[in-house]
């Protein structure tokens, strides 16, 4: 009998397949694609994943290891996700193990067997749902109604860009456009993916009210690894129906998928930051294509790359554009001049009031203030000494309640100190205004006021940010102040009036990207304020900026809530200056202890190929040059071709490894922030 050799994919930086040999001296069924096998490694036995079953192999035998064991109580995946995972390894250069294994619960990639079959075991015991009826869904209105059959009715790859404004009622359109393609298919799943963590369970609560007769998974970054592993599988035997989750949760195995819906599509949170760097909503947009299935890209500011794509009709663009809920209409947003209105602990007497009339008439306020800590840097008024990092191009952040020094880019943190370091004298002051300044501020201006801040500091704990978003629903909270944390999809019904304090400083940041970043947040903020209807009495809904730039153009389109005369305009000036969304780039990083080690090895990688259709600029720093004493440089590719840039990193990588230099790089293809 012929040899049989398994090709496997494991998680490792090589970007190789690896071969093994699976012994023929027992009973057991052959492998198959798409089964996990555990195989020795180096002195480790890891699972990996079988992409190939072979007769022969380039290894010689006497080298060749055998597989221990193969995962055969779990279904394989199935040729499709293996694809989508093959697509992903190859579009964003890596090694298909390295895609295909992390996402995959821990407990299935452990060494022994037993915890896999106890897990297998807990799931049959979940009850089997089968009631896909819908219940007490709200009348839709005529444009929701539209939508939802539009995106619901049809079969076959369409993407369609649900172009809302906030309050609209998106929420809505997504889940009877899910009723609609359930009630169609008995085993129809849905994939739903939201930008944060935070806001899984509003919309977990509204599927389960809405759908309580189906199975439900969730998949996000706080399960704990038993839980996930559930929720996983359940997506993988196709018994969940709709599996809500964030980014992670685009390679979920999903055998029965038939509709994809993307809300906030716009949030930058669906790129991954490190490690694979995938757009979550992109994949999801091959996905949808590669399947043939409807998707749903939905948004109030959406991104540029799908706004051009509706233009130029690509994506089918639905629009609504009014508050669902009636009498609940678009905040008044006013610019309040902070050269004219002098801020006393950073709030102008204009907010000031309009917080009092709030306090006045039981209505909920919110201060969103994109600034963590108490201020971001203390300095010595006698010497000018600061607070900078010692291991970063940055400061370290003064955190009063918890009387440290932070660092938010490496781990650093001392106690504050009590005199300057450098001359002596006791009194340090805090410089700038982060949230917990303001929260102090506000506590000595409304004593009687119930604030709360909600933060990645205030919110360290497990369960805490949820606990603290239910009490604002509960109408327990006056005053909020918060980070973005708070500026998105939260539907909070008691809330007129958003301040926005100090957006200013992006106004001016030389990232490209940062005035389509800016508009979309303080669109997305400014719409959490009047979203049920006007109480007999209550204030009609309002959001003031704080602003020096109060004729910026950016803020005029904010004041006349006009994403679309913002987003043609910037288009334009993105076409003129020859940026995405009309152009493609990838990044090259790298990091040593020196930087002149980072940009030699970068000018090495741009002198080792060259293509005609081919921009590679020179190596620069990055703009946060050091981090945990390691300094960063980077290297940027464009191209107006996609297919010949990504023919040209296939290419150009190859070379790079080839090298075997030892600074350490990566490669970002369709970076954010470059
Ligand atoms: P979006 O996601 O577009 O910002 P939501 O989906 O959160 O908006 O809806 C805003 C509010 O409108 C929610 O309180 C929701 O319950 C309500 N709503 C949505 N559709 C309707 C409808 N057809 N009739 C009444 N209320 C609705
Ligand atoms: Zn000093
Ligand atoms: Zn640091």
């Amino acid at each position: 009998m012929a040899q049989c050799i398994l090709k496997i994919a494991l998680d490792t930086p090589l970007n190789a397949l690896f071969d093994y040999r699976w012994h023929d001296d027992t009973q057991d069924e052959l492998p198959q694609v798409g089964q996990l096998a555990l195989v020795p490694f180096g002195r480790r036995e890891i699972t990996g994943l079988i992409v190939g079953v072979s007769d022969s192999s380039d290894v010689p035998e006497e080298k060749m290891k055998q597989v221990l064991v193969v995962r055969s109580q779990l279904a394989p995946l199935l040729p499709q996700w293996l694809a989508l995972a093959g697509f992903a390894a190859d579009y964003y250069q890596r090694p298909l193990g390295e895609v295909a294994l992390p996402g995959l619960p821990k407990n299935l990639r452990v060494s022994t067997t037993v915890a896999l079959d106890r897990a297998i075991k807990k799931l049959a015991k979940l009850p089997e749902a089968h009631d896909a009826r819908p219940h007490n869904m709200p009348r839709l209105n005529a444009s929701q109604q539209e939508a939802a059959d539009a995106i619901g009715g049809v079969q076959g790859f369409k993407p369609t860009l649900l172009y809302g404004v906030t309050g609209s009622g998106k929420t809505e359109v997504y889940l009877q456009s899910c009723a609609q393609v359930l009630a169609r298919d008995d085993d129809a799943q849905i994939l739903i993916l939201v930008p944060e963590i935070n806001l899984t369970p509003q919309l977990e609560g509204n599927i389960r009210a809405r759908f309580p007769g189906i199975m439900l998974a969730t998949l996000h970054s706080s399960l704990s690894e038993g839980e996930r592993m559930l929720h996983w599988l359940a997506a993988h035997q196709g018994r969940a129906r709709i599996v809500l989750g964030t980014r992670l949760a685009v390679l979920a195995s999903l055998p029965r998928l038939k509709l994809i819906v993307i809300d906030e599509e716009h949030d930058p949170s669906y790129k991954q930051q490190e490690g694979l760097r995938y757009s979550a909503r992109d994949l999801a947009v091959w996905r949808a294509w590669q399947l043939q299935i409807p998707i749903v890209l939905g948004s109030a500011t959406p991104s540029l790359e799908s706004w051009h794509h509706a233009q130029s009709g690509r994506y089918r663009k639905l629009e609504l554009r009014e508050r669902a809920v009636k009498n609940a209409v678009l905040p008044r947003v006013t610019l309040v001049d902070m050269e004219r209105d002098k801020p006393v602990d950073g709030l102008t007497a204009h907010l000031i009031a309009a917080l009092k009339l709030r306090m006045e008439r039981g209505e909920q306020s919110l201060l969103f203030l994109n600034r963590r800590g108490y201020s971001p840097v203390i300095c010595c008024e006698s010497c000018g000494w600061i607070s900078n990092c010692t291991r970063c191009t940055s400061f370290m952040v003064l955190h009063k309640p918890e009387h440290r020094l932070r660092c938010h880019h490496c781990s650093l943190e001392l106690r504050i100190p009590r005199h300057c370091p450098t001359c002596g004298n006791v009194d340090l002051q805090p410089l700038g205004r982060g949230t917990q300044r303001v929260e102090e501020g506000l506590q000595q201006l409304f004593p009687e006021a119930r604030i709360l801040r909600i933060d990645a500091d205030s919110t360290r704990r497990k369960g805490s940010a949820q606990e603290a978003f239910d009490s604002v629903h509960r109408g327990e909270v006056d005053i909020l102040i918060g980070t973005q944390m708070v500026a998105k999809g939260h539907d909070f019904k008691k809330l007129t009036l958003v301040g926005i304090l100090n957006p200013d400083t992006a106004l001016f940041s030389q990232d490209y990207r940062a005035s389509e970043r800016l508009f979309a947040q303080l669109m997305q903020v400014a719409g959490r304020a009047g979203r049920a209807a006007r109480t007999e009495g209550g204030s009609a809904s309002e959001v003031l900026i704080q602003t020096r730039y109060a004729r910026h153009p950016l803020y005029d389109a904010v004041v006349n809530h006009d994403y679309d005369h913002f987003a043609t305009a910037l288009l334009e000036e993105r076409a003129q200056a020859a940026l995405p969304p009309y152009l493609f780039q990838a990044l090259l990083r790298a990091e040593a202890p020196e930087l002149a080690t980072a940009i030699a090895f970068l000018q090495a990688a741009k002198d080792s190929l060259a293509h005609p259709a081919i921009t590679i600029n020179d190596p620069i720093p990055m703009s946060m040059t050091r981090v945990h004493n390691v300094d960063r440089a980077q290297l940027l590719l464009e191209s107006a071709s996609r297919p010949a840039l990504q023919a040209f990193l296939k290419e150009w990588l190859a070379a790079l490894r080839a090298m075997k230099s030892r600074v350490k790089w990566s490669l970002e293809v369709d970076p954010l922030d470059i």
